[in-house]
């Protein structure tokens, strides 16, 4: 007993996650946790589709045909990709291969909270660079960096404050970094940048032996239901990375509608076009009602609330969630107390939001 980590007994208040269920009569609309407003392609629905057609055989453990088609649409070697349950899985994944008790992990202050629970579950020691106006300070990083650091996570763009570290930022960092420590690139929102900073990231990130990546189906692809993540990682590190995830972890119908998802980018740029547009929307809106936000390149916006205490961002959460059935969350990072990060809807959706707005803080 005395040998697991403490965190077991004493976890991060915010777990586990419950969805909420709405009021009476409501259906639950969800800007609360990142997800999609725009479905997924028809593309990987059909794919879906075919495979039920065959639930008595198990997933292919390699996901072999899904790794071949990444590896085809983004010119990489099918072999250096590794999928996961989720990109979340595979964050874990990389942290069990390096990391053990005692063992530093570092991140951005406000970088994305599932950095903290997976040094949690490990019993590592977590380091928190501060940052630059909601940007990761790459000097301030390196500044932590010891001989116990074996991790670094850094998520760009980054949730919840939606910031881009430049490219050329972390390439320095990177560089600066000691070969004994890895990088791991969370590009979740990947999809939502420059395709010239993606494709910039992803050929230097995949040029390194100490630099792993990690991608999602989860957003810009709206096939967050079926858990669906990949890592390009160094050719060393690959035959790890496979030994510890699970055998079985991603199902048949996930890997099916993944491949076939993969191979629809016309549906992906429409998504990250609709996305933008919403941003913009959302911005004038913001600043319409004076409320103040991160200028973030993700598909949400963490915005910020009157001081006032009766226009906090926990009463309009609750209003929110009365009146309308929507799900907004408070921000836990610490610093953002009168925070939300709501997600970026469909139209519909943004102008119910504004209207709860308007009425909110009138
Ligand atoms: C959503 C998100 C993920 C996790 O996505 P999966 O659904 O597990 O693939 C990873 N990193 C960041 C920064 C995210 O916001």
């Amino acid at each position: 007993m005395t040998t697991l980590p403490h965190a077991y007994f004493n976890p991060p208040r915010r777990l586990p996650f419950v969805l909420p269920t709405p009021p009476e009569g409501k259906k639950l609309i969800s800007l609360a946790i990142n997800e999609s407003p725009y479905g997924c392609s028809r593309k990987a629905w059909t794919a879906a589709e075919a495979r039920f057609g065959d639930p008595n055989r198990y997933p292919d453990p390699s996901s072999a045909d899904l790794r071949r088609a990444i590896a085809r649409q983004f010119a990489l070697d099918p072999e250096r990709i590794v999928c996961g349950n989720g990109s979340e899985e595979l964050l874990d994944v990389v942290a069990r291969m390096f990391v053990r008790a005692g063992d530093q992990i570092i991140m951005s202050q406000s970088g994305f909270f599932q950095f903290a629970v997976i040094a949690a579950r490990l019993g590592a020691e977590l380091l928190r660079a501060p940052e630059q106006d909601d940007i990761t300070d790459v000097d301030a990083l390196l500044a932590l960096v010891s001989e116990k650091t074996k991790l670094v996570f850094l998520a760009v763009p980054n949730n919840p404050t939606g910031t881009l570290l430049p490219v050329d930022d972390v390439i320095r960092l990177h560089e600066k970094l000691p070969p004994h420590v890895v990088l791991v690139l969370d590009l979740a929102y990947g999809e939502y940048m420059e395709k010239s900073d993606l494709a910039r990231l992803m050929r230097h990130g995949g040029a390194q032996s100490n630099i792993v990546i990690t991608r999602t189906f989860s957003k810009a692809y709206g096939l967050a239901a079926l858990r669906v993540g990949w890592a390009l990682a160094p050719d060393w590190m690959t035959p790890g990375l496979n030994l510890i995830r699970g055998v079985g972890n991603i199902n048949a119908i996930a890997q099916a509608a993944a491949a076939a998802a993969v191979q629809d980018q016309v549906f992906v740029d429409r998504v990250v076009a609709e996305t933008a547009a919403e941003r913009a929307f959302m911005a004038r809106h913001y600043g319409r009602l004076g409320l103040r936000f991160v200028p973030g390149f993700g598909n949400f916006l963490l915005t910020r609330f009157p001081d006032d205490e009766t226009k906090s961002a926990g009463k309009f959460i609750d209003f929110a969630m009365r009146e309308a059935g929507l799900w907004l969350r408070p921000v836990g990072e610490p610093g953002f107390a009168n925070w939300s990060r709501m997600g970026l809807g469909n139209r519909a959706e943004n102008e119910l939001l504004v209207r709860l707005l308007e009425e909110f803080l009138k």
